[in-house]
């Protein structure tokens, strides 16, 4: 293969895949890295590949089920001329152009660099979580929901993604417990009214879970009452974590500016502090996080490149 791209794009979300339809549009014959399967935080699809239905992407009036809507990206940006590599970006060097990329010892370079390396699912930091990953413990109820069918869960946080996942997982458990810290939701009205409508949700507000039972396969949860300080087992054989997302930029440490949690700053669209280096979707976005703001700001990413390529090579001749 070719190691000398004009645009390598770094992720394959809605925003990287948008940014590769329109710069395979563009005829810059982008190069996706598209993580691998095996990660959590580089999950090809993006975190897309975990949800359910996608009810709010314009054009689908009936919904459309998440992998499907990347499925369908994927086989768009294809369409045009877009290479998909299922690989891992071990490291970067944007010191000097043509930038520098690796996948383990193979090194790609390229004259602009596009970054939608995402968000990840947030998880509670307790060490029992290592080992029950997978085995009754989730960050994802379309994967794992169809498990729990007449199981009495449990699901933490009280965003939207919490909300979101209770409401889900009822249509297989027989209860689902919604564990919050506070006597709060931070979710939506419209979800919130959709959970306190729903008899199979039961809310324990004011807990935190502080352990997690079973060996090989979970058992139950240890909560915390943050009020009264007094702790209980809940008997769930399924529980999920949905409190939030960390931006996927390890790699870009001291390389690019980031924001105090990690996020990518941009200024004038999606330009990084790096000419030639564009950012867009989750990776830079702690506000909006939607499939269709992350593919809008991958259609800008794009754009964005393809101009600032045709500056430099304006400038050269
Ligand atoms: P979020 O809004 O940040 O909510 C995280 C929740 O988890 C909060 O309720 C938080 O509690 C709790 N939490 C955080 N750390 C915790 C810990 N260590 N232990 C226990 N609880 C903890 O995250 P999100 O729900 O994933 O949503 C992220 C963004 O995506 C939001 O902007 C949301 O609107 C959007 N989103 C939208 C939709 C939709 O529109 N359909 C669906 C999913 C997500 P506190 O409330 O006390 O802080």
């Amino acid at each position: 293969m070719d190691n000398s791209h004009k645009v390598v794009i770094i992720g394959s979300g809605p925003a990287g895949l948008t940014a590769a339809i329109y710069a395979a549009r563009a005829n810059l014959a982008p190069l996706v890295i598209e993580g691998e399967p095996s990660s959590t935080s580089d999950q090809p699809g993006g975190q897309l590949m975990l949800t359910t239905e996608v009810e709010n992407f314009p054009g689908f009036p009936d919904g459309i089920l998440g992998p499907e809507l990347m499925d369908r990206m994927r086989q768009q940006a294809i369409r045009f001329g877009a290479t998909l590599r299922t690989d891992r970006v071990t490291r970067v060097d944007f010191s000097e152009r043509p930038f520098r990329v690796w996948i383990g010892d193979e090194e790609l370079r390229s004259d602009a660099v596009i970054i939608a390396t995402g968000a990840q699912s947030l998880m509670l930091g307790l060490e029992s979580e290592q080992r029950l990953l997978g085995h009754g413990l989730s960050t994802c109820a379309t994967c794992d929901g169809f498990f729990f069918r007449n199981h009495e869960i449990a699901v933490v946080g009280g965003g939207d993604s919490a909300a979101e996942e209770a409401l889900f997982l009822t249509k297989f458990a027989s209860k689902v417990i919604l564990i919050h810290r506070r006597r709060e939701l931070r979710a939506s009205k419209i979800l919130q009214d959709r959970v306190f409508a729903n008899p199979k949700i039961e809310i324990l507000w004011d807990h935190v879970v502080v352990d997690l039972l079973g060996d090989t396969k979970l058992e139950g949860a240890v909560v915390r009452d943050v009020v009264t300080g007094e702790e209980q087992k809940l008997a769930v054989s399924g529980l999920f974590v949905a409190i939030g997302h960390r931006p996927n930029t390890d790699l870009f440490k001291g390389v690019l500016d980031m924001d105090d949690a990690g996020y990518l700053l941009t200024s004038h669209g999606t330009r990084t502090n790096v000419e030639g280096v564009f950012a867009c979707g989750d990776v830079q976005d702690h506000v909006y996080r939607q499939a269709v703001t992350a593919a809008g700001s991958g259609c800008m990413a794009a754009i964005d490149a393809e101009r600032w390529l045709e500056a430099m090579a304006h400038a050269a001749r």
